[in-house]
């Protein structure tokens, strides 16, 4: 079965608190049209190494993507090599590190920021480079993708969250308002994405901790959403996915070859 994906890296949100702050998505899951489950990030809870964990199912001491200025190109196959290995189109509102993993590395903005090249793994992208550039316009860049290139992969990865969190620390209100911001934002979108028939996955990378960072252990560092939402999924309460199977999970729903570990009881 081939289904077009949409995945929401919403950067830096702990599973703490979204668990209660993200309004729009729990009423979903409240009606019984999406799951939220606790993943266990690997480590180091970093955001290069996890952007690569996520997208490829490696973790970081496996990958060498071992912190956030290993700047190179990915040695492993991500969900975009696999999707236009397969033939489908690929495309990303994201960060500039995403950019430098998979299509080209140094990351020149004049050159990179916008992205229209069949050959590339990322083939239609938006990328940014700092770390306020506003979620909004992110989330518009990714709808002006969509909507321009009819992806059937589309990656989307605001920053605002992290940002919050580094600059307020985890207990702020500052923190917790970044993500009920970018769950109001969501809101105008997810129907949409629905109903085009897009099945739609919103993880974090990492958590925060009140010393406004994250690296390690700590519950609120590691711990960390994965809501889905679609007729793909089982919806399985008692699911147990963990983020070294979100790529493999994926390629299933896109219906694409991958050799990556799947949670096939999210799946229906
Ligand atoms: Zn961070």
């Amino acid at each position: 079965m081939k289904h077009n994906v949409i995945l929401i890296l919403l950067d830096g949100l702990s599973y703490s608190v979204a668990q209660h702050a993200m309004g729009h998505l729990l009423a979903y899951r409240n009606a019984g049209r999406a799951a939220l489950y606790k993943l266990e990030c690997e480590l180091p809870a970093l955001s290069r190494p996890l952007y690569e964990c996520i997208l490829t199912g490696v973790a970081p001491i496996d990958s060498g993507i071992v912190h956030n200025h290993v700047s190179r190109l990915s040695t492993q196959r991500s969900v975009f090599h696999y999707a236009t290995g397969a033939g489908l189109t690929t495309a990303a509102a994201a960060y500039h590190w995403v950019s430098e993993l998979y299509n080209r590395s140094p990351f020149i903005a004049a050159r990179d920021r916008h992205t229209n090249d069949a050959e590339l793994p990322i083939q239609h992208a938006h990328f940014y480079y700092l770390d306020h550039y506003p979620d909004s316009h992110l989330f518009d860049d990714a709808e002006h993708l969509r909507t321009a290139h009819q992806p059937d992969f589309l990656f989307i990865h605001p920053m605002n969250i992290d940002d919050a969190g580094h600059k307020h620390g985890l207990d702020s209100p500052q923190y917790r308002n970044s993500a009920r911001s970018a769950d109001v934002i969501l809101a105008e979108y997810l129907q949409r994405w629905l109903d085009a028939g897009y099945q739609v996955l919103v993880t974090a990378d990492h958590g925060m901790n009140d010393d406004r960072s994250h690296n390690g252990i700590l519950p609120e560092e590691r711990e960390v959403p994965l809501f889905v939402i679609g007729d793909a999924f089982s919806l399985d309460p008692g699911a147990k996915p963990k983020q070294t199977e979100i790529c493999g999970m994926v390629c299933e729903l896109l219906g694409v070859p991958h050799d990556k570990p799947v949670c096939t009881e999210v799946l229906k």
